[in-house]
């Protein structure tokens, strides 16, 4: 008879087969799980069980009908978005931690590495020294924890709390280019700053903010009175992975006394590429900075950190108002793990209960050092690079945007008479559907074009030239079935 109480040990048993079951799917492509559809479904779409089945049965479950359904991310021909799957060492770390360190409090060697990998990973990005961090689930939350100090800060100038008062009836600006990620107008937006208040400022044509209409909206919106709470620059869009001007955006926002706040999400590692390094240059200007570990460094989802001049702002924002049941259960001179909080990180963000993330970044970097996550970058962009060489040598193909960092925006040329974003639009249908390549697709400047982002650590030049072999192969076709 299974027992009432869950298996609560044996790791060994499970997680080895656990291991076993994963090793074997990343050796092949499984295709996508919605061509089994039926099969998983049926299997899974049971009611509410009344019995224990027990662990082994759920494990094999687990391993037979919803692990070989999974998601193509980890796949080496995966480039959509800027997420893919965690290396190994990064997974085993989260694993120890969920069971070891189920939180990232208290004096332990995991709340120990939750403060020294956000130091490293400073000092990785060229954050300046005084720079200190805190983890949240992504750079989502991480924007969202950034601005919020933006906005205790702004305020605090002007002897306002709005954390504790909130906003009445003040106008606020938060400026950011065209290209920004959509969660700064979301933070504005839960912020009580207001989505109407993020002055979309246009772009050059490499798709970086333009300096001189910021500098006109941000004169105009100060003869009107209005506060200026954050300039958000892009070290990396989304879209293209273009860098903005960092000095002179952070110059800008100096001069009109905002904060100046950078979204590394997906860029920051960037920094580590000698041939683009200089891009970075302002940074040392910046009041916040984010960066996601679970982009280009390869950690599993969940994990983003933001980066602030002064932690005390951070708690002035996000500080929880006393409670009973965690006020009274620390001293200040603890003698064992329990007596303290240790780095109150709770203080700092909007979660208190949060895993312990800081050793999954640390076994990351001890992995790699600074020497092994240069070389990823630096593949990363060559890879993109490669694809921009192959685009412009194949008269097939156009080359839309000059790569900065590992994204690509290329396209097939249409034939005469068709509409090259449909083209386009059909062509990537093909790819992702026939083949084990999955770019993602975008606009710029208006114009549909194919974006690979290479930030998965599985991927190899092999993959990256059949992807392109691919583009030639299909668009063909598709010029072929035209002329038919
Ligand atoms: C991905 C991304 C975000 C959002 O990060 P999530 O981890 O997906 O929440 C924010 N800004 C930029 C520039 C990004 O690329």
């Amino acid at each position: 008879m299974n027992s009432l109480r869950p298996e609560s040990g044996n790791f060994s048993t499970h997680l080895a087969n656990a291991g076993v079951a994963l090793d074997a799917s990343l050796e092949h492509d499984p295709g996508d799980a919605m061509q089994r559809f039926d099969d998983w479904d049926r299997v899974l779409s049971g009611a509410l069980p009344e019995h224990s089945s027990g662990i082994g049965a759920t494990v094999d479950s687990l391993l037979s009908d919803v692990l070989p359904n999974g998601t193509r991310l980890p796949y080496p021909g995966f480039w959509g978005w800027i997420t893919s799957g965690p290396s190994t060492a990064a997974a085993v770390a989260a694993a120890v931690a969920n069971v070891a360190a189920p939180q990232r409090y208290t004096i332990t060697a995991f709340n120990r590495l939750e403060e020294l990998s956000l130091e490293w990973l400073a000092e990785l990005c060229g954050l300046q020294p005084h720079m200190k961090g805190v983890y949240s689930s992504g750079g989502s939350a991480a924007n969202l924890v950034a601005l919020g100090a933006a906005r205790q800060w702004a305020f605090a100038q002007r002897d306002i709390d709005p954390a504790a008062d909130g906003l009445d009836g003040i106008s606020v600006a938060i400026y950011t280019s065209t290209e920004a990620h959509h969660s700064v107008q979301r933070s504005a937006g839960v912020l009580g700053l207001g989505r109407r208040s993020v002055r979309l400022v246009p772009i050059d044509d490499r798709q970086r903010m333009r300096i001189d209409v910021l500098a006109e909206m941000m004169e105009r919106d100060a003869t009107a009175g209005v506060i200026p709470v954050a300039v958000v620059a892009a070290a990396g869009t989304t879209n293209t992975g273009a860098i903005d001007p960092l000095r002179q955006v952070g110059e800008l926002a100096r001069q009109h006394g905002a904060w100046f706040h950078v979204d590394g999400a997906y860029g920051l590692p960037g920094i580590l590429d000698d041939r683009v390094t200089h891009l970075y240059d302002g940074l040392d200007l910046a009041d916040s900075v984010i960066v996601d570990p679970h982009k280009w460094l390869g950690a599993p989802v969940g994990i983003g950190a933001t980066f602030v001049r002064d932690r005390s702002i951070l708690f002035d924002a996000f500080t929880q108002e006393p409670s009973d049941y965690l006020d009274g259960a620390f001293v200040d001179d603890p003698e064992t793990s329990l007596d303290s909080m240790g780095i109150p990180y709770g203080d700092f963000g909007v979660e208190l209960s949060a895993p312990s993330r800081g050793v999954v970044v640390w076994a990351i970097l001890t992995e790699l050092g600074r020497e092994g996550m240069t070389a990823r970058i630096v593949e990363d962009n060559d890879f993109a690079r490669h694809v921009a060489g192959r685009a412009q040598a194949e008269p097939a193909l156009e080359l839309v945007t000059e790569p900065t960092l590992s994204i690509c925006c290329f396209r097939h040329v249409a034939p005469e008479g068709a509409d090259a974003d449909e083209f386009n639009q059909q062509l990537l249908r093909r790819l992702v559907r026939e083949t084990g390549y999955m770019p993602s697709s975008t606009s710029v400047n208006g114009h549909f074009a194919i974006r690979p982002c290479f930030i998965n650590l599985r991927t190899t030049l092999a993959d990256v030239d059949g992807f392109v072999d691919a583009v030639l192969r299909i668009g063909a076709e598709l010029v072929d079935d035209r002329d038919a």
